[in-house]
């Protein structure tokens, strides 16, 4: 061959190379609903970093919170392409604000105000166990989510969830945790309760046995409520960051272990359709 020759063929080779389809990704989309880019006084990530986190695992869409709220703007301020970010208001300024944002006037003032920006979706995460939930600023919280359209994201224990949708029947919760080790009989029972609760299922113990299999009882709850599950990463300190990718494959093999059209509704079709698409 001469150089010349090898110099054309390499060019069609290069030009081959760069004008080949990229190869169809066929893992299953992940809508992250519970991801929080926590602001404090930075970010753990830069913003690029955690928007090619996204990319590289296939998560296509998240429900976004952070402690402040600057994260969460930053993301939607983003604009990513192929990201889509549902936002939802968190009721904390600092970390200490968990434990008493459900007494606090000062709080419920600042969800009225960042509601103003007109693109959240939700309140939350905000944490409350027991009777905690039947304070009266708990209650205008939930009011106000009503009256506004907007979902509460709830870590809360199963005797707050009650309270919660006592304080409104028109609730519409996505809770956080779902329980944690909360029996799986009595989570039925909530789920058949409250149509409008949906569970999400970061930290959430009993979906697979020390093996990674799925475990009867929850193959029998995702079966018995296809539609009333998402998942979410839970980035509430770095080490979650870290793991990202860890937290994403977990979910995989278990979603591997059931029927294709209920893993996809748990996987992103259930966030769709609660948050109406992209
Ligand atoms: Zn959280």
């Amino acid at each position: 061959m001469t150089l010349r020759r090898w110099f054309a063929a390499a060019v069609t080779m290069l030009v081959l190379a760069q004008t080949a389809p990229a190869r169809a990704d066929d893992r299953i989309e992940i809508f992250d609903a519970h991801l929080h880019y926590n602001w404090e006084p930075t970010p753990y990530y830069p913003l690029d970093k955690v928007l090619a986190l996204f990319r590289e695992h296939r998560v296509t869409g998240i429900l976004a919170t952070s402690r402040p709220n600057d994260g969460t703007r930053a993301l939607v301020g983003a604009r990513s392409e192929g990201l889509w970010v549902v936002p939802f208001i968190r009721p904390y300024r600092v970390r200490a604000d968990i434990g008493s944002w459900f007494g606090d006037p000062a709080i419920f003032e600042l969800v009225q105000e960042e509601f103003k920006r007109g693109y959240y979706r939700g309140i939350g995460e905000f944490h409350i166990s027991g009777r905690a939930a039947a304070s009266e600023w708990v209650k205008k919280t939930v009011d106000f989510a009503v009256a506004n359209d907007l979902f509460l994201h709830a870590h809360a224990d199963a005797e707050a969830v009650e309270i919660l949708m006592g304080h409104n029947p028109k609730a519409r919760i996505i809770w956080a945790h779902t329980g944690f080790g909360l029996e799986g009989e009595r989570l039925s029972a909530i789920l058949t309760k409250y149509p409008s609760v949906t569970g999400e299922l970061s930290y959430r113990s009993g979906i697979v046995d020390g093996g990674g299999k799925l475990t009867a009882e929850w193959r029998a709850l995702f079966t018995k409520f296809p539609d009333r599950f998402l998942l979410g990463s839970d980035t509430w300190i770095n080490e979650r960051w870290a793991s990202y990718g860890d937290i994403m494959s977990g979910y995989r093999a278990w979603l591997e272990q059931l029927p294709k059209d209920v893993a996809v509704k748990i996987a992103n079709g259930n966030a769709k359709k609660l948050f109406g698409g992209s």
